[in-house]
């Protein structure tokens, strides 16, 4: 905030008092003073559950997100803090069991790893399907889905500040090492980007690489910049620390660092984009959040927002259209509602369907057209990302109309097709075709890219 920047000039800067990030992991949960008001039951259900899933918060959020007069219902409570409904009931009554009468942890670890598997820790044909290839070896820090976007999973950013409760991501959060996507080569990524010049977009994501020490970004992204890897031109950072610890942007050691940074990039004549995890219009309200969205927008770099429609937590079309007009008042652009993914706790919080998308036409009708920039609800399935575009009646059936917004084969995007309605269903794996077909028009070509790839 000093020095001739643009960052510097625009507005006057209102520093808040530096923050030290002080985090609680499963261990402290009996060491939360917050929790205390609750009874014992729950808190003895949030232990449980905090063995199998993940949980990590700081400070900042209890003190300034959640609203403990609300608690247990306060969303970002339930956005960070284990539920008793986050387990099925007989997974959560044998890890209770455990605890209860004091098993011995190599008892409590191995029901734990059980569970845990029958999680669907790997959805979406992620390790399959997704990691590529340079000269024969996986890279194992990549993934590559779609033709134009390469994902890039630093090393160092594959933590959070705090933990979703619903993160699709849980299993690489609970330590198991072989399940973590990473990558710690900065040669690699420049030679894979090299040897694509179709790929146009890089996605740095985690965890969340706001974690990294911004001289650890920039070893990264610097190299980018150079004539070499023109054909990148929008690089974007997926993170949720706006929410979760905006001093990332503030008053972190390297916080101005970081800041210059996205200045280099954006003077590069690059796009810089982050993107911003928001799941409650809550976390926008802090001080210290909109300093941070500020700063970032002074950079030159946008702030593009998304994040899944959520049981207990955001299934609400008035939370959604107080949420993109406030992302809109602030400078930010509304872009993804996700269905929440099949993996993890995904039966707390999923919803049919046919909910998501009334909801989501809901609040649409609620806000202006600049807020309509936003898409789905959008599931990220093996395939691509399916949007429920409506429920129509065609030929006398009772059909889902969808589209792919993103898509393995770019042939398949914003075709329709349909679904015969369900109104119970809540994943794409669970809608069959309408009008009697025997497979959706993308299958075929799906089989054949997974036989390709099993025999790679
Ligand atoms: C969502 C996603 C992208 C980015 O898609 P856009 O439509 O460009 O935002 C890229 N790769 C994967 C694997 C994704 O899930
Ligand atoms: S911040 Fe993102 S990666 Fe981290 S736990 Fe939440 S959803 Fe998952």
């Amino acid at each position: 905030m000093t020095g001739i920047s643009r960052t510097g000039l625009a507005r006057p800067v209102i520093r808040p008092s530096p923050r030290r990030l002080e985090v609680y992991t499963a261990r402290h949960l009996p060491a939360i003073p917050e929790l205390a008001r609750l009874d014992p039951d729950h808190r003895f259900a949030m232990e449980v559950v905090a063995r199998v899933l993940p949980f990590r918060v700081n400070r900042y959020v209890i003190e300034e997100l959640i609203d403990w007069g609300r608690v247990p219902e306060d969303p970002v409570f339930r956005l960070t803090f284990p539920q008793p409904g986050m387990l099925e009931p007989e997974d959560f009554r044998r890890i209770a069991a455990l605890l209860r009468r004091g098993a011995p942890e190599a008892e409590i670890a191995a029901a734990v790893a059980a569970v845990r598997a029958r999680l669907n820790p790997h959805p979406a044909g992620q390790r399959r399907l997704n990691v590529p290839r340079l000269q024969g070896r996986r890279l194992q820090g990549l993934q590559h889905k779609y033709r134009e976007t390469v994902l890039f999973f630093p090393a160092q950013g594959q933590t959070c500040h705090s933990y979703c409760s619903f993160c699709f991501r849980w299993p690489q959060f609970v330590g198991e090492r072989e399940l973590r996507f990473a990558e710690r080569d900065a040669a690699s990524l420049q030679a894979y980007l090299r040897a694509h010049p179709e790929v146009t977009d890089l996605l740095v994501t985690g965890g969340d690489p706001m974690v990294m020490r911004t001289q650890h970004l920039a070893a990264y992204l610097e190299p980018l910049l150079t004539p070499a890897f023109a054909h990148v031109t929008d690089i974007r950072i997926g993170t949720k620390a706006l929410s979760f610890w905006p001093f990332r942007f503030l008053t972190d050691p390297d916080a101005d660092a970081l800041l210059r940074l996205f200045e280099r990039i954006v003077a590069a004549g690059r796009h810089l984009a982050v993107m911003a995890h928001v799941n409650h219009p809550q976390e926008l309200e802090s001080e210290a959040a909109r300093e941070a969205i500020a700063r970032i927008r002074a950079t030159g770099a946008e702030i593009r927002t998304q994040a899944p429609l959520l049981r207990h937590i955001n299934d609400d079309p008035a939370v959604w259209a107080r949420m993109w007009r406030e992302q809109v008042r602030l400078g930010m652009i509304p872009y993804y509602m996700f269905v929440e993914r099949d993996t993890g706790a995904r039966r707390y919080f999923e919803l049919p369907l046919a909910r998501a998308h009334a909801i989501y036409r809901e609040a649409i009708a609620r806000v202006s057209g600049l807020a309509r920039t936003v898409r789905g609800p959008s599931m990220s399935a093996t395939p691509g990302k399916v949007e429920v575009q409506g429920v129509a009646e065609v030929a006398g059936e009772r059909v889902f109309v969808l589209r792919f917004l993103q898509a393995r084969d770019p042939d398949w995007l914003h075709r329709p097709f349909f679904a015969r309605y369900d109104a119970e269903a809540t994943w794409l794996d669970q809608l069959r075709p309408a009008f009697g077909e025997a497979e959706f028009f993308f299958e075929p070509g799906l089989r054949a890219m997974a036989a390709r790839a099993g025999a790679a």
